[in-house]
């Protein structure tokens, strides 16, 4: 599990890699890189049988033709977030070009769900003068993660559960953690995380109030 660096230290004023400490026992689910049709689903279906709320970080050029998935997430209280429009996640990319891409995935967000996404989320994670400015100007906030599960490492349904074992092992009060929507395994990582992490008393409301999101814009 990958865990602070000096790098993450040097940037904590500018992103957030945690809940606040007034959100207590709770985590934050959140899902890069959907929407993605035949996956999606199954993850908002497993989140609603445990009642719970996550953030989806969704590639904006991959809504097209998705818009219904995107709306149903919206409805059903996530936060839809910006994960950029083309993933641009080159290591030293023009600050313009950038800011167009993210902006690009902001319009298009709000157009298809009716209100702006509340979070950004840097493409790979990578910091640099243009992400950590883009979000701000677009009225995001930069959330990052805390615990990063590795899923797309995933191969199998065994994987997908071993996954959830090694999070489960690791999670602590205010983690944001790191997973996908890209890949199905994700389903079998989640029918072991969420009842794992109910079990050991965590709330499942993703601390989105504490985050500043509030339930009544994504209805
Ligand atoms: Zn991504």
């Amino acid at each position: 599990m990958a865990r602070t660096s000096l790098k993450d230290r040097l940037t904590a004023p500018l992103v957030t890699r945690r809940l606040p400490s007034n959100a207590g026992r709770r985590v934050l689910l959140t899902f890069d890189d959907g929407p993605t049709p035949g996956v999606t689903e199954g993850v908002l279906s497993r989140l609603a049988d445990h009642g719970a709320r996550a953030a989806f970080f969704v590639i904006g050029r991959r809504i097209a033709g998705r818009e219904a998935l995107l709306r149903e997430t919206a409805s059903q209280g996530h936060a839809v977030c910006n994960h950029s429009m083309t993933h641009c996640d080159i290591r030293l990319p023009s600050p313009v070009t950038y800011h167009r891409d993210v902006r690009l995935a902001h319009d298009v967000i709000t157009r298809t769900i009716g209100v702006p996404p509340p979070f950004f989320r840097a493409p790979a994670g990578r910091l640099h003068p243009a992400s950590l400015v883009s979000p701000g100007l677009l009225g995001m906030r930069h959330v990052l993660w805390s615990l990063d599960s590795l899923d797309w490492h995933c191969r199998d349904d065994d994987a997908g559960r071993e996954t959830a074992r090694r999070v489960l092992d690791s999670v602590d009060d205010g983690d944001i953690i790191l997973l996908h929507d890209y890949h199905t395994y994700i389903h079998a990582l989640l029918d072991d995380l969420l009842p794992g992490l109910r079990d050991r008393g965590f709330i499942l409301d993703g601390g989105l109030s504490q985050l500043g999101f509030a339930e009544d814009t994504s209805s």
